[in-house]
């Protein structure tokens, strides 16, 4: 295998952006595989889903928003604690910010190294990095359930713990009104999966099946396409577990028999390719994916930090 440049930071084109209205004040944006991002309407306020990675790049979404309406930000909902995700939040001047329990103690725990980690990774999502205050902090926190009530006829928005997935503290956010479902990076729509701080196994099972059991009819995952449809949405779903799946059965089968992390990586790639190698960023996460999945497989319980350094690390040893 040729010396690869790390991660995405060679990929520097931008992404296109479209913005789709899926229902009366329900907006998703979304950019070819980089994050995606949404906004549904209260009657005289707004929830933002997901706050990009710098206040810079969150104030174009803004920009975007605010042909369709001026209502203030009350709530901005963090699908989770990745800095591409959270780092833009002091763009939206929301009165509360909202995300899991968990996801606020890994921002304390981890939130500056992934910053560092994230930045390096993917130059291209930190635009005007410095244009970043500090960490985001969510004001407000819970653990299993919270519902916001969008008034007039709008119906609920109902934000959803459904296990541990991507991280250990992913929501999503339904609508029940509209059957929409935002699944944060839950679900992923025609793009790798990044699972360096994952489940794997709690994921590909119960958490997905409680992603799967809301029966939405269109679906805004992390990355890719809005799935329209309950068949797109399952098809979504189902390549989510199936990416994990194979994951979990090579890498699984040269764990077992004593092999090394390396062998593992090369087998995944194998499998994988195929079906998902020319989907955005499959070469930038494999080798993060592999390595943590390895980790679980060995019965390390909470995923390794990631720093800079130990990217490079990992990258140099799998991909190099
Ligand atoms: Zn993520």
């Amino acid at each position: 295998m040729s010396q690869k440049a790390f991660a995405s930071s060679a990929d520097l084109g931008e992404k296109e952006q479209t913005l789709e209205v899926l229902a009366d004040g329900v907006y998703a944006l979304t950019a070819e595989g980089d994050p995606n991002v949404g906004a549904i309407e209260g009657e005289d306020f707004l929830v933002c889903f997901e706050a990009m990675a710098t206040p810079v790049a969150a104030g174009e979404w803004l920009a975007k928003l605010r042909e369709h309406t001026d209502k203030p930000v009350r709530y901005l909902v963090l699908s989770h604690y990745h800095a591409v995700r959270v780092l833009g939040a002091s763009a939206f001047d929301a009165e509360v910010i909202v995300a899991h329990e968990n996801t606020r103690a890994l921002v304390a725990e981890r939130g500056k190294e992934d910053w560092e980690s994230e930045f390096g990774r993917m130059p291209r999502l930190a635009k005007q990095a410095d244009s970043v205050p500090g960490l985001t902090w969510p004001t407000l926190t819970f653990s299993d359930r919270l519902t916001i009530e969008l008034g007039g006829d709008r119906g609920d928005l109902v934000l959803q713990y459904c296990g541990r997935g991507h991280t250990e503290g992913d929501i999503v956010g339904w609508l029940p009104k509209h059957r929409i479902l935002f699944a944060g990076d839950l679900v992923e729509a025609q793009a790798a999966l990044y699972t360096g701080d994952a489940f794997h196994r709690d994921w590909v099972g119960g958490t997905l099946d409680r992603v799967k059991e809301f029966g939405a009819e269109a679906l805004i995952g992390g990355r890719g396409a809005v799935s329209r449809g309950r068949e797109a949405v399952d098809e979504a779903i189902e390549q989510t577990r199936h990416f994990l799946r194979v994951m979990i059965d090579e890498v699984g089968a040269v764990h077992a028999r004593g092999g090394t992390l390396k062998e593992a990586f090369e087998n995944a790639h194998a499998a994988l390719h195929e079906r998902y190698g020319r989907w955005p960023i499959f070469e930038h996460c494999l080798p993060f994916d592999v390595s943590r999945l390895w980790d679980e497989l060995s019965g390390v319980e909470r995923p390794v930090i990631w720093t800079a350094e130990r990217d490079r690390e990992v990258w140099d040893q799998l991909q190099g």
